[in-house]
């Protein structure tokens, strides 16, 4: 069993989306400094709980808790302020601009209402202060020899890990991540897997949510399997592999 302290409880947390129960009845934890997984064949509802964590949709039943508060009717904002910080599933940076000024925005219209007010009410000093902390941030994730370099111009796998600088720009205690590996190569996915042991050792929480099996065996602490939006197994990474319930549902997805 984890031995940190509770960050995240989620108890009998239920989506339905019309007709259509996309998750239902999920129940997990996760504690400090755990790598978890959140596996599951497509469709399962994988995304759908991301969501529901990071506030992008609101719980139709269900709690959600982090550091204790409820933020299941929570908005994304407050959310990422409380101190849970996501990327997203498909890359969303600007390719002309460079790494650092992508990194700096991301961060700077993620504290704010609108870009427009932002621009508004941006100084000299908030814009110095904004890329120190960009820059540290890059640093932190192995990019500091890209400071400059149009994001655009990175191989696929740096940019997902420029994603997550700008994630962690938010200081996360909890780093939520939708499918970082897909469709990276062998020697991206080890160098981004080294990534998130790294930000582990640092004291970070991490609910990875993946369809690669592959992936998510050698990094994770414990993985949660979901199938048609309930969980079908719990357990170590070595004991989900040889689950029944787990194999049929991978084989029948
Ligand atoms: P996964 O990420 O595991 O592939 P999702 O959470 O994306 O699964 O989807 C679970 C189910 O919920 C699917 O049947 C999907 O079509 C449905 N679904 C997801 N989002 C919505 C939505 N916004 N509106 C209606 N149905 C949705
Ligand atoms: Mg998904």
């Amino acid at each position: 069993p984890a031995g940190g302290s509770l960050i995240l409880e989620i108890s009998e947390a239920r989506k339905q989306f019309g007709g259509l129960v996309a998750v239902k009845d999920m129940t997990f934890e996760i504690h400090a400094g755990e790598i978890v997984g959140l596996i599951g064949p497509n469709g399962a509802g994988k995304s759908t709980m991301f969501n529901l964590v990071t506030g992008v949709l609101p719980a139709s039943s269900g709690e959600i808790r982090f550091l204790g508060e409820r933020i299941d009717q929570l908005g994304a904002r407050r959310i990422v302020k409380m101190g849970i910080g996501r990327s997203f599933q498909h890359v969303h940076l600007v390719p002309q601009l460079s790494v650092l000024e992508n990194v700096a925005m991301g961060a700077h219209l993620r504290g704010r209402s609108s870009p427009l007010s932002a621009a508004l009410r941006m100084d000299r000093h908030e814009e110095a202060q904004l890329l120190f902390l960009a820059a540290e941030q890059i640093r932190r994730v192995g990019l500091g020899d890209y400071m400059h370099t149009p994001a655009g111009s990175l191989a696929l796998g740096q940019q997902r890990i420029l994603e997550i600088a700008r994630a962690l720009c938010t200081d996360p205690v909890l780093l939520l991540l939708d499918e970082p590996a897909a469709g990276l190569r062998l020697k991206e996915k080890e160098a981004l897997a080294d990534l998130i042991r790294q930000l582990k050792d640092e004291g970070m929480s991490v609910l990875l949510v993946e369809h690669d099996m592959d992936f998510v065996m050698g990094l994770t602490d414990r993985l949660v399997v979901m199938e048609f939006g309930s969980k079908i197994a719990e357990g170590l990474p070595t004991e989900i592999q040889n689950n029944e319930a787990v194999l049929a549902a991978y084989l029948g997805g």
